[in-house]
């Protein structure tokens, strides 16, 4: 059942075994993997957006009335490449940023899941999250988990008739060919997709238009160090004002905070407690830092093939774009997919209607190759992870380059000065291209360029012209470097308190109830496209909520669960 915040009585208290806040790709993974795992279990799945337009009788579409509660104040360098970066980067909107994404996929590699200059990576490793990237295809309608055989693709794409390119010869060890999938275009948002599923889970209800105002915690006993969460105070938009409507609460045994790698964050500081002033989750001074994105500099260097050696067509089809491919006596999807474009202030909210019947969304699947360093050559530069994307001509092609951050405390998340409608102090986003990330940009140029030139590929007459310096801040200007659409860090995970704000499990550090489901909890970033492993994050942290709970399933917190995780008395003490 689907409803809307405004439509509450005043001071309605919700119920349920599990409360998530934010029905993004997150929120939306973790409630269906509940209620199709757990159907005794009762599942609340709270969003501050409204619903965009549905198919198939979509109402006039615009973006969510809520959208405007995602502006905040900028410092550091995100004012002069991205001034609007916090209403063009996310979509506040059941759905989340799945209404708006570009819908490609690729799992961390084993490599992303280190630390960067002295500070730890992640408490698990890629191999244990393996079953969870499986589940994740299925929640993402992809196709086999399998992204490091490029020519796997090759093959099957030959077997369907279809040429998906030549992948080159490059010798040495240093950069290696990868892919991507892409979400099919049947299959665009989670909005979308999961729509009519949740709407009839008898399990599930879904309040949209419900905005988090406030996590209302504090200790069992007196004197107890370890919050609980008794309460959300919640708040709907007037419709017809845009002004605050109608407040209400939601109580349950478990909590997740999934909206976001930035509301998140916010929510977190907004929210104080006897036993964490600073904000719950909050003791060590963590929360907000090491926030993180993924940038980009298009056109970073010009290659010019030599004479006769130049890149074969094939070899740039491969690289140069998207291939989609139809299985043996599949057609192509007769569904038409259409996109309209709403700006808010620049940002777009993708939706699509079908004319005709839906498309077998196993019908066909998207791939794209890039490059990336192998795990040794990151060894040996000390870099952050990067891609260089090839395109172009045979005769010329343009570098772009996409790198991960290395681990910065001082970007980070804080509150700013001003309030929002509700009155609640927005974020302040203080975030830099740091030295270190320089440096991973111009080793990434240089191992391109060599790779290049050992191929022979600028030999007789050919050349590699870096076209952009991004050690000149004078040079920079809106979009370039291009600091991308998603936002992690910021509420690290770490099985030490002080090292991190959750734990291996997500739950935060210094509370019983409390989860954080987000790339906010990644301690490093990689470069590949997050929501996947936001995907199999969620499914993993619904594995641990429904862990243990036997046959009942039931997730209320009672006196009996609390001293595995609060202090003995003197220990208190
Ligand atoms: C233009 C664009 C293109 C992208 N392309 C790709 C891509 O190709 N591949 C990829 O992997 N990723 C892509 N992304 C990123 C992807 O959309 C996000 O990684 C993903 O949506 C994050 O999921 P999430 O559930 O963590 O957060 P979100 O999707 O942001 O969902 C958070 C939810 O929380 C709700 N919320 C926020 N604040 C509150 C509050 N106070 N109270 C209640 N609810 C609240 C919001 O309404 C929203 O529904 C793209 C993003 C953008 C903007």
């Amino acid at each position: 059942m689907i409803r809307n915040g405004h439509d509450l009585e005043p001071g309605e208290q919700l119920n349920a075994d599990v409360c998530i806040v934010g029905a993004g790709a997150a929120g939306i993974t973790l409630a269906l993997e509940l209620s199709r795992q757990a159907p005794d279990l009762s599942v609340l799945l709270l969003d501050g957006g409204t619903q965009p337009g549905y198919n198939p009788d979509p109402p006039p579409r615009e973006v969510s009335p809520g959208q405007f509660l995602y502006e905040g104040e900028m410092e550091g360098d995100m004012n002069t490449i991205r001034p609007r970066f916090l209403t063009q980067t996310r979509s506040r909107s059941y759905g989340g940023s799945t209404n708006c994404w570009g819908g490609w996929c690729r799992p961390l590699d084993a490599v992303d899941f280190r630390g960067h200059r002295g500070y730890r990576g992640w408490p698990i490793t890629r191999e244990e999250l393996i079953p969870f990237y499986e589940r994740a295809q299925g929640f993402c309608s992809l196709d086999r988990f399998e992204y490091d055989d490029p020519q796997y693709w090759v093959d099957r794409a030959a077997r369907s008739g279809r040429r998906l390119g030549t992948i080159p010869d490059l010798p040495d060890d240093s950069v290696r060919t990868v892919c991507f999938q892409g979400i099919r275009d049947t299959r665009w948002s989670f909005f979308q997709d999961y729509h009519d599923e949740l709407d009839a889970a008898p399990n599930v209800r879904v309040v949209v238009n419900a905005s988090l105002i406030a996590i209302e915690a504090a200790g069992v006993r007196p004197g107890d160090p370890v919050d609980r969460v008794n309460r959300l105070r919640l708040r709907a938009l007037d419709p017809d004002t845009g002004k605050p409507g109608v407040e209400f609460s939601a109580t349950a045994g478990r909590f997740v905070l999934a909206m976001g790698g930035i509301e998140t964050v916010r929510a977190m500081l907004l929210s104080p407690t006897a036993n964490q002033p600073g904000g719950i989750g909050n003791n060590a001074d963590l929360l907000g830092r090491f926030f993180n994105v993924h940038p980009v500099v298009s056109d970073a260097a010009l290659v010019r093939f030599g004479r006769g050696t130049g890149w074969p067509a094939a070899v740039n089809a491969f690289y140069s774009s998207e291939t989609r491919f139809y299985e043996e006596g599949q057609g192509a999807p007769r569904a038409e997919h259409h996109q309209e474009v709403q700006p808010y202030e620049g940002h777009a909210v993708n939706e699509k209607r079908f004319a005709g019947p839906q498309a077998d969304p196993a019908a066909y699947t998207r791939v794209w190759a890039t490059l990336t360093p192998t795990a040794d050559a990151l060894d040996r530069t000390g870099a952050g992870n990067f891609r260089l994307i090839l395109r172009g001509g045979s005769t010329s092609t343009k570098v772009d380059v996409n790198w991960e951050q290395v681990s910065d405390p001082e970007n980070r998340v804080v509150l700013g000065d001003r309030v929002d409608a509700f009155g609640l102090r927005v974020v302040d986003l203080r975030w830099r291209i740091n030295p270190a990330d320089q440096q991973t940009y111009a080793i990434a140029l240089s191992l391109c360029e060599a790779k290049l030139r050992r191929a022979g590929y600028l030999d007789e007459g050919g050349s590699f012209q870096p076209l952009f310096d991004i050690s000149d801040r004078g040079s920079w200007h809106e979009n370039l470097p291009n600091p991308g659409d998603h936002h992690m860090g910021g509420t690290r995970m770490d099985d030490d308190p002080g090292q991190g704000v959750v734990d291996s499990d997500a739950r935060v550090h210094g509370t019983h109830n409390l989860y954080v489901s987000s790339c906010s909890v990644w301690p490093s970033g990689g470069w590949a496209n997050p929501t996947l492993t936001i995907v199999a994050m969620a499914s993993r942290l619904a594995s641990h909520l429904l862990a243990g709970t036997g046959a009942g399933h039931t997730l209320r917190i009672d006196e009996a669960t609390l001293p595995d995780r609060a202090p003995a008395a003197e220990e208190a003490a």
